[in-house]
């Protein structure tokens, strides 16, 4: 994708903030519990290599991706630390993962079966390193038969050329919720998983942000931390955090252009906006092609601190605001973030939007140019 570098619109990352916000997490953790950051998905839009670094100097222990290519990626940048892939990876590139020390989730013993053909057919370099991932409820992937689970951890005890048992893992569904019932649920039921195990792996774990912010009591030796290191809150605004989270993103852009219109013009594609008075309107050059979605057209954005509606239909490339009065071209805009006391937060944006953060920040594309301070 071509990265817009010479327009007038950019992703700013504040590394300090993923860096504040992975240090107050593991201050919170005992010593012996290791903080894996969650970079998948281009660090949730933030950007995968530089969160990365940003979450290390502050003391991350590894890395969580969803693809191995993610995982391969981590590698290129030189990152030495364990990495886990949470998808499950073909069998057919175990090799490739056990040869650059990649742990991989595996959620059935026909898995395993087929990786073990793969990786007897060159002599790797260390085992291949698994985390058996357990499905406690969530209903996406893993083991729900304990019988079969403990066919699988045998298979790999019985495989130790091939295999190293390196964790047991579970993902929860309503971590982030204020009701508990489902959570205890499944809590109880990866925990007599754990409990059938005659010897524990290295890792025991299943802490997303959500379950380490307020579930912390279930966290084993490692968290699997997200959306939280990002500075957002994994409830949206259903329960109160521990402790602030700083957001890391921000969006904003210019006015490239502004003109005064009259009472009955129309506005955008549809010409869904009509002006009631004489207005003046500026367009932001930002549009759904870039992860601002259409549907965010009577939603806002700071101009000078004021809120400025958003007029006419969003446009691919383009939307427009109505003004309180004329500005210069060049004048900032902001969409996500903070101006003259007054902030738009990726929440809001949501709320609005109907969705959750989490996708907002995975869909700004890459057209947007990220800037690192
Ligand atoms: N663990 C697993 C298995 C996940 O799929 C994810 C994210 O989707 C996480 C941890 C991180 O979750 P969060 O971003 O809510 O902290």
């Amino acid at each position: 994708m071509v990265v817009g570098n010479l327009r007038h619109a950019q992703v700013t990352i504040d590394e300090r903030a993923i860096f504040n916000n992975v240090a107050a997490e593991k201050q919170r953790l005992p010593k012996e519990t290791d903080l894996f950051a969650v970079v998948k998905a281009d660090g949730y839009g933030h950007g995968m290599v530089p969160v990365a670094q940003a979450a290390k100097k502050a003391g991350a222990n590894g890395f969580c991706v969803a693809l191995l290519d993610e995982a391969l990626g981590l590698r290129q940048a030189l990152l030495t630390e364990p990495i886990l892939v949470l998808g499950i990876t073909d069998p057919e590139y175990s090799n490739i993962a056990a040869s650059m020390d990649i742990s991989l989730a595996v959620g059935s013993r026909e898995w395993l079966i087929q990786a073990k053909a793969v990786l007897a057919q060159t002599v790797p370099l260390r085992p291949l390193a698994v985390h058996l991932a357990v499905d406690s409820g969530m209903g996406r992937i893993g083991f729900t038969d304990l019988s079969e689970f403990l066919r699988a951890v045998h298979y790999i005890q019985t495989n130790s050329e091939y295999f190293d048992f390196e964790g047991v893992f579970t993902h929860f569904a309503t971590a982030d919720s204020e009701e508990t019932a489902y959570f205890k649920q499944q809590s109880a039921k990866f925990n007599s998983f754990v409990a059938a195990l005659d010897d524990r792996p290295r890792y025991v774990h299943v802490s997303n942000s959500a379950t380490s912010l307020w579930h912390e009591a279930c966290n084993g030796n490692m968290i699997r931390f997200g959306v939280a290191l990002y500075g957002l809150n994994p409830s949206g605004d259903a329960l109160k955090l521990p402790y602030t989270l700083q957001p890391a993103l921000s969006l904003t852009s210019e006015i490239v252009f502004c003109k005064e219109i009259h009472a009955g013009d129309c506005v955008g594609y549809g010409a869904t906006y009509t002006a009631k008075t004489d207005e003046w309107v500026g367009t932001v050059p930002i549009g759904y092609a870039d992860g601002w979605l259409r549907r965010l057209q009577g939603f806002y954005v700071l101009v000078d601190g004021v809120r400025c509606e958003i007029v006419g239909r969003i446009c691919m490339d383009q939307f427009m605001i109505r003004l309180p009065k004329a500005y210069p071209m060049g004048t900032k805009v902001t969409l996500v973030g903070e101006d003259g006391g007054q902030t738009i937060r990726l929440q809001d944006v949501a709320d609005y939007s109907q969705t959750i953060h989490y996708e907002l920040a995975c869909i700004l594309t890459n057209r947007l140019p990220r800037n690192y301070i």
